[in-house]
């Protein structure tokens, strides 16, 4: 059976956390669009050790017909670990958590979705992630707006996410597994950057006042640095249509 050590400390004395990050620093994030042809939209986050994949389907017609609604599209989520994404394998069933998670993450994209433009229908969103580090549910949320935005569904905003925590005492941003779980507390947000609105808040562990204020500054700063990383990533994709686009008219052009 597979034993973690646990850490000596989460936070050495130059202030560098385990993977040598500093306390405000998000991991290394890797976006892109558009990766998958049978989905309507698709998304692939890289965010430290985490890879996840989110496959966008709709609007489509709503199946079973009796979950239909009359003034709105249903949305719906999979939050799913592949059994090779943990340490140990993880049970390919759905288990608590990743029902939880699915809940929430469908929670924290609903208020973007502008849903009233297709109703009797249903948005299909799943998510897989294939390899999980820490903070999975916030870099699910990110890829999960990128993909409905590259699905073509009316958003009000894309959705950005990122978690915060406390480790060693102090607060930091964006935790790994091993700071999660030899840390004091961790706080997962999404936000709606265009709007300032946070759609998702989560607590596990406590923080004094002044440490949740600070956390949530963090939190919200870092939200909107992915914003932009979210944003450059859809726009490469239209990028590289019209690209592929001008090359096939040259050619096309220089064969006449
Ligand atoms: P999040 O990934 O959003 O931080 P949790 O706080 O529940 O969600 O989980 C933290 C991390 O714990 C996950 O990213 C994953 O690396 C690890 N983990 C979660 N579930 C399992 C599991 N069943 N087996 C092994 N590791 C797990």
């Amino acid at each position: 059976m597979f034993q973690e050590k646990r850490p000596e400390t989460l936070i050495d004395s130059n202030g560098l956390r385990l993977d040598g990050r500093k306390l405000d620093q998000l991991r290394q994030i890797k976006l892109e669009v558009g990766i998958l042809d049978k989905a309507n939209g698709s998304a692939y986050v890289e965010q430290g050790k985490n890879r996840i994949l989110v496959a966008v389907y709709g609007p489509r017609e709503a199946h079973p017909k009796h979950i239909a609604l009359p003034d709105r599209a249903v949305v719906r989520c999979r939050y799913h670990m592949a059994p090779f994404s943990t340490e140990e394998r993880k049970s390919p069933a759905p288990s608590r958590r990743e029902m939880e998670l699915s809940k929430v993450i469908r929670e924290a994209l609903e208020p973007a979705i502008l849903s009233e433009i297709y109703p009797r229908t249903t948005i299909d969103i799943f998510i897989e992630v294939l390899q999980s580090d820490g903070g999975s549910r916030c870099a699910a949320i990110t890829g999960a707006s990128l993909a409905l935005a590259d699905a073509g569904i009316p958003m009000k905003s894309l959705v950005s996410a990122c978690a915060v925590g406390k480790i060693g005492g102090q607060i930091a941003l964006d935790l790994s597994d091993l700071e999660d779980k030899y840390g004091e507390a961790d706080m997962p947000v999404a936000l709606m950057p265009g709007f300032n609105a946070i759609t998702l808040i989560q607590m596990d562990g406590s923080f004094t006042p002044d440490e949740f204020a600070k956390a949530l500054d963090m939190a919200v700063e870092s939200c909107k640095q992915i914003h932009e990383i979210q944003k450059t990533a859809l726009k490469e994709k239209y990028l590289s249509i019209k690209e592929e686009a001008e090359e096939k008219e040259e050619s096309e052009g220089s064969g006449e």
